[in-house]
């Protein structure tokens, strides 16, 4: 086995791992990015399918208005949409305006309760907030779904009380994973490198992955909670503090079908349709994003996980029942699954985006603890209040590099 030296190992060439890469660059240390897969990204992946840059991955800039993305893309030269996203601006074809109203006034309703009891400081499930008597209950459960991959029994109410979200929603029309990728452009990668320990033991740290090891005096873990929680990445000596805190944020599950549509026309661009109104077993339909002949549908939780289970077919056909249910039997041929993702089966992923179960709120931090003032760790988990998303992702990345540039400066001293 080869070995090579380096100042620090960055270990995931995801938002976070790129954006420490970025830093460290800036400030000319000697360091290498580890990487699994034969591209970078991770979460971030723009797939081009018939032309179009379709995201699989991450696809809004979140608080688009502060996301450090949205300048990192304007300035690459890519194109920012600020077109505001259908479920903020209503554009919403599956319910009445009625309908829509009570809804509303249901989700507002549970989301003060949950308010009230993250204030005291209880840690339940948020789904011990849903009103028994509320006919609103299932789609509420949807929506946790797709905005934590899990269902709201799954979920801390401290946790998703921290979430931090303007409301302002964008998008990259070259695609988020593109600008994502972008800002790695030239950064010193190791492809196809999966890494199975990390060696600590010693006075230099060592990685050891399929392509040899790599010493560092300083290594930033960027890796996803599911593969630090299952062990799939172990450390020696063991670090059970690590292992506990990332099993209590799991990768919840979002899963995406990118079908195309002929003769689009008579479908209203940058709406929103969900597949039943009264449960949470159903998808939510982005119709034409950026006006193109596209239905974007979106999947998550235990729904997500049983069509992953039924095989990548089983995405297309769903969404195209669901849709024919609304819109009639003749759009059936009209419609073509042209790309799908499936996070959970993905190795290196397993999973979507994170969540703290009740009672595991405190876990972000815990993760994000550096060890011994050289083991720093990085990715959407650490993140206390964006967490789950690319930017949460490349703030905590910043922060990792920003803490080992402090130590070495004070180690010199
Ligand atoms: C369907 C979907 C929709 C989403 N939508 C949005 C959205 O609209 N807006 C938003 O902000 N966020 C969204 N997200 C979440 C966002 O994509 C992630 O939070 C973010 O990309 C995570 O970045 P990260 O660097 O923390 O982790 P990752 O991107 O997972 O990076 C970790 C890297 O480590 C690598 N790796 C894994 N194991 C090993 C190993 N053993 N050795 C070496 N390398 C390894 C992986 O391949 C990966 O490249 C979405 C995610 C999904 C899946």
């Amino acid at each position: 086995m080869t070995s090579s030296v380096f100042d620090v190992v960055v270990i995931g060439a995801g938002a976070a791992g790129i954006a420490a890469g970025r830093r460290l660059a800036d400030a000319g240390v000697n360091f290498v990015i580890l990487e699994a897969r034969s591209r970078v990204g991770g979460r971030a992946w723009t797939a081009t399918k018939e032309g179009m840059p379709l995201d699989l991955g991450c696809g809004w800039l979140h608080s688009g208005d502060r996301n450090p993305w949205t300048k990192i893309a304007e300035a690459a030269g890519l194109t920012v949409d600020r077109t505001p996203a259908p479920w903020t601006s209503r554009r919403d074809i599956s319910m009445s305006d009625a309908e829509r109203r009570e809804f509303d006034a249901a989700m507002e309703r549970f989301n003060r309760r949950v308010a009230e009891a993250a204030k005291q400081g209880k840690d339940h499930p948020a789904a011990d907030y849903l009103d028994p008597e509320d006919s609103w209950n299932g789609l509420i459960d949807a929506i946790s779904s797709y905005a934590n991959g899990a269902e709201l029994d799954q979920i801390s109410v401290l946790d998703w009380q921290n979430y931090a979200d303007d409301n302002v929603n964008w998008r990259v029309l070259e695609g988020y994973g593109t600008a994502i990728g972008r800002y790695g452009s030239n950064l010193p990668f190791v492809l196809d490198c999966t890494v199975t320990l990390i060696d600590h033991s010693g006075r230099t740290i060592r990685a050891e992955t399929s392509r040899g090891n790599f010493t560092a005096k300083a290594v930033i873990v960027a890796l996803p909670t599911s593969v630090i929680a299952t062990e799939i990445v172990r450390f020696s000596p063991p670090l059970p503090i690590k292992v506990e805190s990332a099993a209590g944020l799991p990768l919840g599950l979002a899963d995406k079908v990118m079908l195309a549509v002929e003769r689009a026309d008579d479908l209203p661009a940058e709406t929103r349709l969900f597949g039943k109104i009264d449960r949470t077993a159903t998808g939510a339909y982005h119709f034409r994003p950026f006006g193109r002949p596209i239905v974007e549908g979106f999947f998550g939780g235990r729904l997500a996980r049983d069509l992953e289970e039924a095989g990548e077919a089983a995405f297309g056909q769903f969404a195209i029942d669901e849709l024919a249910a609304h819109l009639g039997g003749d759009i059936r041929p009209r419609l073509r699954a042209i790309a799908v993702s499936a996070w959970h089966r993905d190795p290196f992923a397993r999973g979507s985006y994170s969540h703290a179960l009740p009672g595991k709120a405190g876990a972000r931090a815990t993760l994000a603890d550096p060890v011994d003032d050289r083991l720093f760790f990085a990715g959407e988990a650490c993140s206390l209040e964006s967490f789950s998303t690319a930017h949460g992702a490349f703030e905590t990345g910043v922060a990792a590099a920003e803490a080992v540039l402090k130590s070495r400066a004070s180690s010199r001293q």
